[in-house]
C-alpha cells in the first residue's frame, strides 16, 4: 500500500487528470502532473506540475524520481519515452501500445471473443476502394492513431465519397457502419491482486462522434448484453496484466454486443460514478494503483443522467444550480470555451436505490 503523503504522477493534464487528482487528494496523496501544455486543469488542483514535451527523456527521468507511482489520463502519450519511468508506470505501457492503434486493439479484443464491425486496413486510395468493395458502404474511415471525440473520422456513403476524401498520410481503418440500437461501455477496475469490479453500464448517446449523455438504467437490450461484454473486458484486462480502470465501448445490436474500442483509463461515460456509485471510477483507479483495497461499485440511485457541457454552454451552467438543488455541476476550469470543447458535466440523480425518498 502506498503510504499517505506519497506522490502520484499523472501523464496528461486534462479533466480526467483533474478528477483523478481530486480523488487522490481525498485519500491523502499528492499529485504531480506532467504534460506538454502550459495550461492544465489537472495541474490547477495538484501539488506539482512539470510542463515538458513527451519526448524529453531527462525531464521524464527526473519526474519519475519525484513520483512513487505514475499513471496516465491521456492514451496518446508516446510509448517509447516511457521507458524512462521504469516500473513505476501503472497500468503497464503495453495497455497504451494496444489501445493507441485501432487495428491492434480490434485484433487484440477479437482474441477474447469480441466481435468488432467488419474492418480493413487502409494505407492508400486503392486499399480504400478495396475495403469499400469488400465491406460495403456506408462505413467509417478512421485514422488508426491519435483520433478522439470523432476527430480523424470520415463517414463514407459510397465510392464517390471515397474519391473526395484526401486521405491522411497515416494508416487508417475502414469499418462498416454498425446498425446499433444503443451504445454502452463496460467500465471495470482491476486491482494489483487481479480482483475485478464493474460499474453498471450506462446507456451512452453520441453526437458527431462525441459523448453527449450517459443515462442509467440502460435499456433492457444493453442489460442483456452486459454480461458477455464484461467477460471480454475481464479477459482483455487479465491478458494485459492491467491495474486500474479500463473501459471497453460496445454497440448493442440485435445480434449481440459489437466491440468498438477500448480506453486504458477512466472514461467520460463513467463520470456519473462520482455521485452515483458507492465508489467513483476516479477513486478506484487511485486505490488500484496505490494497492489499496478496491471500493464497492454499486449504483446508489434508481435513475442517473450525466450530460456533458460543451463549448460555450459553461457560461450559463450555474443557472442549473438555482433550478435543481439535486444537480451536481462539475466545471473543469478551462479558460477558453472553444466549440466542441468539454467544459464540464452535470449529473442529476433520481430516488435512492433502496427506495427511500431523499428529502
Ligand atoms: P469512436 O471514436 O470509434 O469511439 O467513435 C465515436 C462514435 O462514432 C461512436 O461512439 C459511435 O457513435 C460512432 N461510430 C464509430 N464507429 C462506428 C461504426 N462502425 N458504426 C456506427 N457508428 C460508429
Amino acid at each position: 500500500m502506498l503510504a499517505p503523503g506519497s506522490t502520484i504522477g499523472i501523464l496528461g493534464g486534462g479533466q480526467l487528470g483533474r478528477m483523478l487528482a481530486m480523488a487522490a487528494a481525498q485519500l491523502g496523496y499528492r499529485c504531480h502532473i506532467y504534460c506538454p501544455d502550459r495550461e492544465s486543469v489537472a495541474a490547477d488542483v495538484s501539488a506539482e506540475f512539470t510542463c515538458a514535451p513527451w519526448t524529453d527523456n531527462a525531464t521524464l527521468t527526473r519526474f519519475a524520481e519525484q513520483c512513487d507511482v505514475i499513471t496516465f489520463e491521456f492514451e496518446n502519450v508516446p510509448v517509447e519515452p516511457l521507458a524512462a519511468l521504469g516500473d513505476k508506470l501503472m497500468p503497464h505501457k503495453r495497455a497504451l501500445e494496444t489501445a493507441q492503434d485501432r487495428l491492434k486493439e480490434k485484433r487484440f479484443a477479437q482474441g477474447f471473443g469480441a466481435q468488432p464491425a467488419p474492418f480493413a486496413l487502409v494505407d492508400g486510395p486503392q486499399d480504400l476502394a478495396n475495403a469499400i468493395e469488400r465491406i460495403g458502404a456506408p462505413g467509417i474511415l478512421k485514422t488508426c492513431r491519435d483520433g478522439y471525440d470523432g476527430k480523424g473520422q470520415w463517414r463514407i456513403f459510397g465510392a464517390r465519397d471515397a474519391d473526395a476524401i484526401r486521405l491522411p498520410n497515416a494508416e487508417c481503418v475502414y469499418e462498416g457502419l454498425v446498425e446499433f440500437e444503443a451504445e454502452f461501455s463496460v467500465i471495470m477496475v482491476r486491482g494489483q491482486d487481479g480482483e475485478v469490479r464493474f460499474w453498471d453500464s450506462a446507456q451512452n448517446a453520441h453526437s458527431g462522434g462525441m459523448l453527449v449523455t450517459s443515462t442509467l438504467p440502460a435499456s433492457n437490450l444493453i442489460q442483456n448484453q452486459v454480461a458477455a461484454a464484461r467477460d471480454i473486458a475481464a479477459q482483455v484486462a487479465e491478458a494485459l496484466g492491467y491495474v486500474g480502470v479500463i473501459t471497453l465501448e460496445f454497440f448493442a445490436t440485435a445480434n449481440g454486443p459489437v466491440f468498438n474500442e477500448m480506453a486504458p483509463r477512466v472514461h467520460n461515460s463513467g463520470h456519473w460514478t462520482i455521485e452515483g456509485a458507492a465508489t467513483s471510477q476516479f477513486e478506484n483507479h487511485i486505490r488500484a494503483i496505490c494497492n489499496l483495497p478496491l471500493g464497492a461499485t454499486g449504483t446508489r440511485f434508481e435513475t442517473i443522467a450525466m450530460d456533458n457541457i460543451v463549448g460555450a454552454d459553461a457560461l450559463t451552467a450555474y443557472d442549473v444550480l438555482a433550478e435543481d438543488g439535486e444537480a451536481h455541476l462539475h466545471l473543469y476550469g478551462k479558460k477558453e470555451a472553444r466549440d466542441g470543447r468539454k467544459m464540464g458535466h452535470l449529473t442529476r440523480v433520481g430516488p435512492a436505490v433502496d427506495g427511500a425518498k431523499r428529502p
